[in-house]
């Protein structure tokens, strides 16, 4: 699509841009969101941390145009690799691409950088939004970008998640509260699609759940499990409100176990269990889960499938070598309680264990195990958390579904 010039975008003043060392530019030119204070010789006088600044190359020549924050690594997040201005109009059309792309439903609406908005992240629950920001550039601008996603979603109210990890690196505290529309209730009732198209209801604690209330990057591996468990006995790991057990249990599952270290949690399974009409085949454990394994294992019991969706043990690289133990430890055990041509759905939303080390991982876990099992299919996050070809960064959950001999 050809564009008109914009002729209303001056060159910037010094004090108004950054500058990067020489050779600094290629992940801008390869249109990396991220710029690392490592790379930066000069960030102008007159910016404002949270302020729109141009990117240039060491002879001044226009790269790209982000925010900024000194305080963070991450000194500036790019918007744009194009001359344009970063208005209102640029921030309503961004999410008006990324909402358009959605489908109805719960869903990611935001997915951050992959929707060229980084720092952002919306998800929509029934016609509540959740607005999580976790940088300043974002943050200074949440009220705003409310407004204009309850007009560009069609929601009632939209509520300020920025509790999330991660904002200490940007010199934030933690913020919560309704920035637009109605406040919503204790509990919000979403509608999940099964495998067969039918829908199990699920209440979402928006205040007070994990990340925005729930975890919406499984969706799609839900109902995968939810196929693989028909008229099996599933264990059910790290189970939060227990949406894998709803998709087993209506896809034909006799009986589930969750096991979960969160008392809240489980309440709000149990509750889930109820509002569909499962739990008479839903069963509560409140236990540490690698206690319950290895409980599970001493007292000789097994099961048709284990889902196992641990959270994230790797929060920076020092801490890969001991995640990869962790999630072994779990694994191996795990696949000991499996029965044979059973399967074991097993995950990490830990962005910094690649795809391959995590196969590298469940792989000594069987061979430790002695356990053949053959991968029946590779598990991502859900389209709704789509990935930039240029940040692979984006791309964090992976999972094995694996038949087990
Ligand atoms: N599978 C869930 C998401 C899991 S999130 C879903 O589909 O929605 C991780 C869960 O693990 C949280 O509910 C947390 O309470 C629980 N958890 C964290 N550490 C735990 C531990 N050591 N033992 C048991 N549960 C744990």
């Amino acid at each position: 699509m050809a564009r008109s010039p914009r002729a209303s975008v001056p060159k910037s003043a010094p004090g108004r841009r950054v500058a990067l060392h020489p050779g600094r530019e290629k992940p801008v030119l390869n249109r990396h969101p991220w710029v690392f204070s490592g790379a930066i010789a000069s960030v102008g006088d007159d910016i404002v941390d949270g302020d729109i600044a141009d990117v240039v190359r060491s002879d001044g020549e226009f790269l790209a145009r982000g925010y900024v924050n000194r305080r963070s690594q991450i000194v500036t997040r790019l918007l744009t690799f194009t001359d344009e201005p970063i208005d209102d109009a640029f921030f309503t059309r961004r999410l008006a691409a990324a909402i358009a792309a959605r489908s109805p439903g719960p869903t990611r609406l935001v997915n951050a950088e992959s929707d060229g908005l980084p720092g952002l992240i919306v998800d929509r629950y029934a016609d509540f939004a959740v607005l999580q920001a976790s940088t300043l550039g974002m943050d200074r601008r949440k009220r705003d970008l409310a407004n204009r996603i309850a007009g560009l979603a069609g929601v009632r109210g939209v509520y300020d998640r920025s509790d999330v990890d991660g904002r200490d690196k940007e010199a934030l505290s933690p913020e919560t509260g309704t920035l637009f529309g109605d406040d919503p209730p204790e509990l919000v009732a979403i509608d999940e699609a099964t495998a067969a198209g039918a829908s199990i209801r699920v209440w979402v604690d928006v205040k007070r759940g994990h990340k925005t209330g729930t975890y919406l990057d499984q969706s799609e591996n839900r109902k995968i499990v939810g196929r693989a468990s028909n008229g099996g006995e599933v264990l059910n790991l790290f189970s939060f409100a227990g949406s894998f057990s709803l998709h087993a249990v209506a896809a034909g599952a006799t009986s589930v176990v969750n096991v979960d270290s969160s008392a809240d949690a489980l309440a709000l399974s149990e509750r889930n269990a109820n509002e569909n009409g499962f739990s008479d085949r839903i069963e509560h454990v409140r236990a540490d889960a690698f206690d319950a394994l290895r409980r599970f294992r001493d007292e000789g019991r097994t099961f048709d499938g284990v889902v196992l969706d641990p959270p994230k043990f790797a929060h920076s690289s020092g801490q890969v070598d001991r995640a990869a133990r962790a999630y072994k430890d779990l694994n191996r055990v795990a696949l000991a309680l499996v029965r044979p041509t059973g399967f074991l759905a097993t995950f990490s939303c830990s962005g910094l264990v690649s795809t391959d080390l995590f196969q590298k991982i469940v792989f000594s876990a069987s061979v430790e195990a002695k356990r053949d099992a053959q991968i029946v299919r590779r598990l991502t996050q859900a389209p709704d958390h789509p990935v930039l070809l240029s940040f692979p960064e984006g791309e964090y959950l992976k999972g094995l579904l694996l038949r087990v001999e």
